[in-house]
């Protein structure tokens, strides 16, 4: 009986996965950083810890 080594998987992506808020559009998302509402990311920051958000 043999154990099949699994490599560790790498939860690598090219976009940043996380909380945003668009201050164009005054959208508050989760995803990557381009906005879904109106497809811009110049104008997106981070949001961070937002108390309340998870
Ligand atoms: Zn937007």
């Amino acid at each position: 009986m043999s154990i099949p080594l699994l490599p560790p998987r790498n939860l690598l992506h090219p976009t940043v996965f996380r909380n945003w808020i668009c201050t164009w559009c005054n959208h508050r998302y989760t995803g990557n950083k381009q906005c879904p509402k109106c497809h811009e990311w110049v104008y997106t920051i981070e949001a961070g810890n937002i108390p309340g958000e998870v």
